[in-house]
Order: structure tokens, then C-alpha cells, then sequence
């Protein structure tokens, strides 16, 4: 074992106790974790300040001087000991609410002290309460150090003792006692190329900077360590997938796949949708499995890529199922697959947790007899009952709602995994699926089919509502169909539940009987009720649709031209361009209208402009990126799996860029890390494989 895998119990100043609060308060266990922990500011205690020049705000700061008065003051409940403090430009006051008995005994007056704390402001005068104190004699004799690391910690950490000082004490024990004997991580041509420092002075100036350019260089050394280890992960892990696991071979293109794109496809397929297809056909043809996600902007034709493939894995003798985060949805797909399928010799059948046990035995025993070809469902299709004759394809459709743990669920069907399409609309900016996905390959659906509008998307707060009424009244004297969507109701949200029956009060009186009928669905329905309300919106029944975001992904009716987003602040980036893509699908213009309260935050404000400027979901996703973080919007933010130590995904984007390209070429060119030069490589990867929790979601 490597000295630095020791546990933190055998360094000076950790007993068991503390390593135990370590453990599970900071999961820090051994040497290296401390050593890679690294602290979130620092704070300058090169500077000496003035009494008559302190800032006016609450920063820690750091005076020399003396105290000249102590008083002991009576408050409503206890005392407070206050000492007058003077440097001679002016004075100040300390203050102790408890311990102050003890503290008076101690304090010295007309000594010099050295006084360190946060200032707080009372009518123009300073004071630090509870603040760190040293005669300046001793402090002359300390070790100087210029920028104090504070680290994050936590409530329980401090209550016990372990407070910011004990942390940089442990820091410095065990940098002054190991000083200079980490070994280097990096290959040699690396830090020359990137003229990198090494690791030992870079662990050193992160936790103990000299000054901040000593800082910045220590912190960029570590932002490219870390990625290039992510990424050469990432890279190992999708070849290691490449070359072992088998996958379900589609050796033809046959006669299903044919009639279908001969006989009842009754478009031409975009150029995208082609190059797609061909991807996914190489891949299934290969003996490997696949493993990929297809991207593509709401409207742009997923789902008949989906069709397609499923066609052709049923030319080989295999099922497929498709998979759908809501019923809702899943019945749309069931339909329209149904539909189109109709007159081929193809059976689907539709799976959700509200199927009646008698269909769900039928359809059980179809899937195990292989007389089932296609399986729509929810969640439902994942469960360990549901045995497949012989399934060979599993397409997940948006998956950003689809759990993690439940992707992996579909790999333990079979002993040949089948192959898996992940179908998203959330566009994933490059940066991030480079190092979220970079285990996946990615196809883009980059076009949209031809004669689409551009949806146009306006902002509008109360006060515009009569005239946003009477703009949607207007688009129901033309046939068309409007949505009008509430932040989503949950089961603990009285609030969003009376915000949308209110909201349906008042617009039955804007939209009367018999001349307009409305449509209502949230979460909190029954399923059938929902479906049956859906479905009189589809059939035109209703002009108005009232719901939640339950309509949110994938629902598809060409008539409806207009989605009106109620306190759309509520909503975030990605969610508001996917609301909006449920509108405009056909040949009329569509529209999507942004009502809000008047007063908006900063980010709010941001939200509606990038929405009202853009409609290219990639765009958003960058910005959504930018405002919300990486984890926020893949739904994994409880999963841990993006959190990077010191690098920043968004402002560190070309260091990813570049840690990326020599991690693939150190694999290129030495693929089993065999090189006398690459041995440092080998070896941190193997001490990465004990603390990696980025793998649980890969098979
Ligand atoms: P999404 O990618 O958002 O899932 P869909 O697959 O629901 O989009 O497709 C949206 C609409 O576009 C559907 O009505 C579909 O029939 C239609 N469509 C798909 N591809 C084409 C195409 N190449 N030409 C014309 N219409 C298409
Ligand atoms: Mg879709």
C-alpha cells in the first residue's frame, strides 16, 4: 500500500474520534483524501489593517494594537465583556457573550495584541465579536503564513471541536512531515507541454498559497489532473465496453423495415434522421452492444428513428420496447405506433402500472412466447416480472427524467445485454456530455423537418392578461387549440394545486360554455381520467387545456398553436423550451407566451430573455447550464456523479478540452499504459478505483 492510502487515525493530532467525525462528516479517510481536500477561499493575513481605514463590510480581517479599557456589561440576559481597542488611528471594541470570566483574567491591557476576526457595524462603530487574539511576541514567533485556507465543513465538525484551525493544523502536519514525497501523477511531458507545476508544490500552495499567482498555478495544475483522470476513465471505460461486452447481432435489414419504409412511411426522412439511422445500424450489426443516446430538439422526428430500428430488430428475430417517463406519453406512443403499424404483421402491446392484472397476464405470457414484438410502457417495463422472449433493443425516451438505476435495470434481462437507444430532447452541451456521457456514444438529430415555423415567444405579465385572452380567443375562432400550463402540483403543494383550480375558475368565465370547452389534467388524477381528458383534447373536443407539467415531454398535437406558461419564472430553461416545443407542430404558426409577476429576479429575467431571443435548445442548454449548474439539469444532482473536486465544468471548459485530447492520445498510443513514462498513470488510476463513484451508473 502506498504510504499515502494511510489512514487519517495514524496522523499526529487525529485520534480515532476524529477520524471517525472525518469519515463521516467529510468522507475523508486517508492521507490522500486530505490531501485532496481542498479549501473553497482563503483568507489574507499578510495585510495588517488600520482602525481608521477598516472596510464597511463584514470581512474577517487582521489589526495590530492594544486594549485600553475592559468593561463588563450587564444585558438582558448575562453579561458581555467589552474591550476597548486602539492602534492609535482609532478604536474599536471587542466583544466575548460567553467564556468572559475566564477571558478577562487573561487579557492584558497596554500590550500589543494581534487581533483577528469578522467585523461587525452598530452606528458607525466597529467590533469583533468573539475574535482570535495573540500577544504580538508570540505571534512574531509562529510560522508565517500569508493565506489561511478555510475548508468547507460542517455544523457537527465545529460543535466538536474540529474547527478551521485544527483543520489547517492536520494540513499542515501532514504537508511539513511528507514534504516533497507525493509522488508526481503527471507524465513529465505533460508538465513540460502545459508547463504545469509539479504535485508536490501544487498540494502545497492550494492548501498554504504564497500569493495568488502561486495559487492560480496550483489550482490549474489540479483542475487538469482532475479531468485528465476523468477523462481517461471515461475513455477506458467505453473501450473496455467496446471490446467486451457482446451484444444482440442485426445481421439484415429485412422485409418489416422494408414494407414500412416502402409502403406507410408517409414522409421523407430529414437528412439528420438518415445519418442517424445508418449510426444505429452500424452499431447493431457490429456484435457489440450499443450503447448511445440521440439527441435531438423537440419536433425533430425522434420517434420515427425509434420505429425504424425497432422494425429492424424485429427483421432479426428480436423485441424491442420503448420506454416513457410518463403514462401520458406512453399512450401517445403506444397509439400512434399502433397506428402505424396497423397494417404490418407487427403486435405492440402498451404496459403501464394502471394495465388491469387480466391484460397484464396476456401480455406476459405474449412477451415470454416472442408472439410480442414491440412493448410501450412506463416504468412498468423495467420491473423484474416482465421476461422478454428475446429482447434485443430498449429505447428510453427522455431520458432526463429517467433514473439512473433504472437504465441499468433494462441490462440484467438478458445474458446478451440488449442494445439501448437513450432519446433525449434536453439538448447536452459538448463540455458536459463529454464528461457526463463520455462512456456513450452520441447521435445528433441537428435538423428539423421541413416548412417548420419558428415558434415566436413573447413575455407578458398580469397586467396584459385581458389582451393575451383575447389573442387566444382569437386562435380558437381559427380551429386551433391552446395550452395553459401550471407549475406542476405535488403531493405536498396545496399552493400549485389551488393556483391551478383557481386558474380554471377563471378561465371558465373568460371561456363560457357551450362556445368554449376546457380541459383539465394534473398530476394528482387517476390515470384514466387523465387519459380521457387527453384524449378529448386530441380529438378536438376541448379548444383549452388546462394542466400541469405533466403534458411536458413528448405529447404530440399539430393543432395546437399556442402554450401560455403560467409564473413561468417557476419554471427552469430547459423546461420552458419543452413546454414550448408541444406547440407549432404543424403548419400554423405557433405561439408561447411567458406570463409572470411583474417583479422578477436577476435569473428569472435572464430566463425569459434567453427564451424570448432563442429557439435553439442547445443555445439554452448553456445557458441553463451556466445558470442552474450541471446537476441541476440532468436530474442526477443527488447522485454525486459530477462532483468534481476543484475543476468547473463552465469556466474551465478548455482545460476539459485539452485533458481530454492527451488522455486519448496516451491511451492511442499506449493502450495497456505499459510505457516506463506512464507508469505514474497507471498508478493513480488505480488508487482513483477505490473513491470513484462516477461508475455506478455504467452496467
Ligand atoms: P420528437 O423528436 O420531439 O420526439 P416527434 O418524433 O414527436 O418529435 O416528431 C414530431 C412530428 O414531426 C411528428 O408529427 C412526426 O410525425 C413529424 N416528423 C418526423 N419526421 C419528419 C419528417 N422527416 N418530415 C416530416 N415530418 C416529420
Ligand atoms: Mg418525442
Amino acid at each position: 500500500m502506498d504510504a499515502i492510502q494511510t489512514p487519517l487515525v495514524y496522523l499526529k493530532g487525529v485520534g480515532p474520534e476524529r477520524a471517525r467525525l472525518l469519515k463521516t462528516e467529510l468522507n475523508l479517510h486517508t492521507f490522500q483524501d486530505l490531501l485532496h481536500f481542498f479549501p473553497n477561499r482563503y483568507i489574507d493575513r499578510s495585510r495588517f489593517y488600520r482602525i481608521n481605514e477598516l472596510p464597511q463590510t463584514h470581512t474577517e480581517i487582521q489589526i495590530k494594537g492594544r486594549i485600553t479599557t475592559l468593561k463588563l456589561i450587564p444585558q438582558k440576559r448575562g453579561k458581555r465583556l467589552v474591550a476597548t481597542f486602539s492602534d492609535g488611528s482609532g478604536q474599536m471594541e471587542l466583544i466575548w457573550f460567553r467564556g468572559y470570566q475566564w477571558i478577562r483574567d487573561q487579557l492584558k491591557l497596554n500590550e500589543d495584541y494581534v487581533v483577528f476576526g469578522k467585523i461587525n457595524w452598530f452606528k458607525g462603530v466597529a467590533s469583533i465579536p468573539h475574535p482570535e487574539l495573540e500577544l504580538e511576541e508570540n505571534f512574531q514567533q509562529q510560522l508565517k503564513i500569508s493565506f489561511y485556507p478555510i475548508y468547507p465543513s460542517t455544523e457537527k465538525l465545529l460543535n466538536k471541536g474540529v474547527s478551521q484551525k485544527v483543520i489547517q493544523k492536520m494540513m499542515v502536519e501532514l504537508l511539513t512531515t511528507r514534504s516533497g514525497h507525493f509522488s508526481e501523477s503527471l507524465p513529465q511531458n505533460l508538465i513540460n507541454q502545459y508547463k504545469l507545476i509539479s504535485k508536490n508544490e501544487a498540494l502545497r500552495q492550494i492548501h498554504f498559497p504564497d500569493h495568488q499567482q502561486s495559487l492560480a498555478r496550483a489550482q490549474m495544475r489540479l483542475k487538469f489532473e482532475e479531468f485528465f483522470y476523468l477523462q481517461l476513465q471515461l475513455i477506458l471505460k467505453n473501450t473496455q465496453r467496446k471490446q467486451k461486452i457482446k451484444g444482440q447481432l442485426f445481421k439484415k435489414v429485412g422485409p418489416s423495415f422494408n414494407a414500412f419504409f416502402n409502403k406507410y412511411l408517409d414522409f421523407e426522412l430529414t437528412n439528420a434522421q438518415k445519418k442517424v439511422i445508418k449510426e444505429l445500424r452500424k452499431d447493431m450489426g457490429s456484435g457489440r452492444q450499443m450503447n448511445r443516446l440521440l439527441q435531438g430538439d423537440v419536433g425533430s422526428g425522434k420517434t420515427i428513428v425509434a420505429l425504424l430500428i425497432m422494425l429492424i430488430a424485429l427483421d432479426n428475430n428480436y423485441q424491442s420496447c420503448l420506454v416513457a417517463p410518463t403514462e401520458i406519453l406512453a399512450q401517445q406512443h403506444y397509439q400512434s405506433l399502433a397506428e402505424q403499424l396497423q397494417k404490418m404483421n407487427c403486435k405492440v402491446a402498451l404496459l403501464t402500472g394502471s394495465t388491469p392484472k387480466k391484460e397484464r397476464k396476456r401480455i406476459d405470457e405474449e412477451l415470454k412466447s416472442g408472439e410480442l414484438s414491440i412493448l410501450v410502457g412506463t416504468h412498468a417495463v423495467l420491473e423484474d416480472q416482465v421476461t422478454f422472449k428475446q429482447l434485443g433493443l430498449a429505447i428510453i425516451d427522455e431520458q432526463h427524467r429517467f433514473g439512473v438505476a433504472q437504465r441499468a435495470k433494462l441490462w440484467q434481462k438478458n445474458e446478451i445485454p440488449p442494445h439501448i437507444l437513450v432519446m433525449t430532447a434536453t439538448p447536452i452541451p459538448r463540455t458536459l456530455a463529454m464528461s457526463l456521457y463520455g462512456d456513450l456514444d452520441f447521435s445528433v438529430i441537428d435538423e428539423l423537418p421541413p416548412g417548420r415555423k419558428k415558434i415566436k415567444t413573447l413575455h407578458r405579465t398580469d397586467a396584459n392578461r385581458l389582451k393575451v385572452f383575447a389573442f387566444i380567443k382569437d386562435q380558437i375562432a381559427k380551429g386551433n387549440q391552446v395550452y395553459i400550463v401550471y407549475p406542476l402540483i405535488q403531493e405536498s403543494s396545496k399552493l400549485d394545486y389551488k393556483d391551478l383550480m383557481d386558474g380554471f375558475e377563471s378561465l371558465s368565465r373568460s371561456f363560457p360554455k357551450p362556445n368554449y370547452q376546457i380541459s383539465i389534467v394534473h398530476g394528482q388524477m387517476k390515470s384514466e381520467d387523465k387519459a380521457f381528458e387527453m384524449e378529448r383534447f386530441i380529438q378536438g373536443k376541448t379548444q383549452l387545456m388546462v394542466a400541469t407539467t405533466v403534458i411536458e415531454v413528448g405529447v404530440n398535437i399539430p393543432n395546437a398553436t399556442v402554450m401560455v406558461i403560467e409564473s413561468a419564472e417557476r419554471f427552469g430553461l430547459s423546461q420552458l423550451h419543452q413546454l414550448r416545443g408541444r406547440v407549432g407542430r404543424g403548419s400554423d404558426q405557433g405561439y408561447c407566451i411567458l406570463m409572470t409577476g411583474s417583479k422578477l429576479s436577476q435569473e428569472a429575467q435572464i430566463r425569459m430573455e434567453t427564451l424570448t431571443k432563442s429557439n435553439d435548445g442547445f443555445e439554452i442548454a448553456e445557458v441553463d447550464l451556466k445558470l442552474r449548474g450541471p446537476g441541476n439539469l440532468m436530474g442526477t444532482q443527488q447522485s454525486g456523479i459530477l462532483q468534481l473536486k476543484i475543476a468547473d465544468l463552465i469556466k474551465d471548459q478548455n482545460l476539459l478540452k485539452a485533458a481530454r485530447s492527451e488522455a486519448l492520445k496516451i491511451l492511442k498510443e499506449d493502450t495497456h499504459l505499459q510505457a516506463a513514462a506512464h507508469q505514474c498513470v497507471k498508478r493513480t488510476l488505480y488508487s482513483l478505483q477505490f473513491d470513484s463513484n462516477i461508475w455506478n451508473f455504467i452496467s
